[in-house]
């Protein structure tokens, strides 16, 4: 297999956004299989009715075809036809023990890469080659770790307790991966799952969190309202202006998080509306989220935004519609498997700090994962490496300090391989 950093700088300059993953499963598999991991990808691996967020069919096609030619494997690209992205690996050890799942992220953000001379993947050649795509999250290095921890395991496959489940999962960002792979089995017989991520806290490579809090829990929708088009100057009247209803629920919406005193945010991403200048508008398009610290704070959020959206849509005499886009709920890493792997941490080489527990702040959908695992009986953490970033995630000049690769793969070998 080729080095892990090597593989990060491949991921990095060929990524791509939820659902759309095609080539970055075609490497993975094309690693796992030269090793001969078993290999599970496409409709089994995925519950289409839970399959949120799915972009438009025409660019879904449109980036399989590019990962066609980009690869040349059409019959490894076949099963995923459609958005089915994403596998999952299984390395039994001849040792008995638990069934460990280990859960990486694929996609990238829908960002544009920054072009300066002085961000790193442009002055030594991995910058993004696909438009307003980009790793911006580090999903480049996570997919990076789990091929690294693949190789790792099935070489010490004779003294691995257990087995281990590798999760490569599509679609995070916009929280919909998750539900659909869950949904599907994949998680089935887990007694414990670590999921990780590199950044988030700021801080030089070494210093890990092996539990991570306050995710917040989040409802994507897409918000569509319909009026009726007219002549703007001959019968405006008899239009019903669904960009103005769109306009009225956008700000209203935006003043949700002021009546919470937990946190609560509300975006209006995207608003697309009309047709013509001098056309009455009868379609107004809205991309909106919320989230809360707690479940409760989001839905009642949610509750709130779809009020907000009814009463302008009244007020214009339209109507309007509500398309659940994704989503994910909070979760609680636990504690006892946390404090095994605070443990595990300390004695691997090039951790120097571990601490227990950190803020996460935004959204990830391994609350999902986490969520499931429990509910079945087992335990799941939340792993946080820091990665010396200095500008945020999902932005166009995000880049990690590679050391914390190596040192991914180290971690999660040394955590599948305990059986404690
Ligand atoms: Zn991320």
């Amino acid at each position: 297999m080729k080095d892990p950093i090597e593989l990060r700088r491949e991921f990095h300059r060929y990524p791509e956004s939820g659902w759309t993953e095609f080539r970055t499963t075609v490497r993975i598999l094309e690693e796992l299989q030269a090793l001969g991991i078993p290999v599970r990808w496409g409709r089994q691996i995925h519950d289409p009715a839970r399959m949120l967020g799915l972009p438009e069919p025409q660019v879904l096609e449109a980036c399989w075809q590019r990962a066609a030619e980009e690869t040349g494997r059409e019959d490894l690209l076949a099963p995923m036809r459609g958005g089915f992205t994403g596998c999952v690996a299984e390395i039994r050890g001849a040792l008995p023990g638990p069934l460990t799942v280990l859960r990486v992220d694929i996609d990238c953000c829908e960002v544009a890469e920054s072009t300066t001379p002085d961000h790193r993947p442009v002055r030594e050649g991995f910058a993004s080659l696909h438009p307003n795509c980009m790793h911006a999250c580090g999903h480049d290095a996570h997919t990076a770790i789990g091929l690294g921890t693949a190789v790792r395991l099935w070489e010490r496959r004779a003294e691995l307790p257990g087995t281990v489940r590798l999760i490569f999962q599509s679609a995070e960002e916009g929280l919909r991966g998750a539900a659909s792979m869950t949904a599907a089995g994949v998680l089935e017989g887990a007694d414990r799952l670590f999921g990780l991520h590199v950044g988030i806290l700021p801080g030089p490579v070494g210093r890990v969190a092996v539990s991570a809090r306050g995710f917040l829990s989040s409802t994507k929708l897409d918000v569509v309202f319909r009026g009726r088009s007219a002549h703007a100057g001959i019968c405006p009247q008899e239009g019903r202006n669904a960009l103005a209803a769109g306009a009225k629920a956008a700000l209203g919406l935006l003043a949700i998080p002021e009546g919470f005193s937990e946190v609560c945010r509300v975006n209006v991403g995207t608003f697309r509306a009309g047709t013509g200048r001098n056309v009455i508008p009868d379609r107004a398009h809205l991309s909106i989220e919320t989230r809360g610290e707690t479940a409760r704070v989001n839905a009642e959020a949610e509750a709130a935004a779809r009020e907000v959206c009814r009463a302008a849509a009244e007020e214009y005499g339209c109507t309007v519609e509500f398309f659940p886009m994704g989503g994910a709920g909070g979760a609680v890493c636990d504690e006892a498997l946390a404090r095994r792997a605070a443990q595990t941490a300390k004695e691997t080489s090039g951790v120097t700090e571990v601490l227990f527990e950190v803020p996460f702040g935004g959204g990830e959908d391994v609350t999902t994962m986490i969520s499931a695992v429990q509910a079945r009986g087992g335990e799941a953490t939340e792993l946080v490496l820091c990665a010396g970033h200095t500008v945020p995630h999902h932005n166009g000049a995000f880049e990690i300090d590679e050391a914390v690769i190596p040192l991914g793969v180290e971690l999660l070998t040394r955590l599948a391989m305990e059986s404690r």
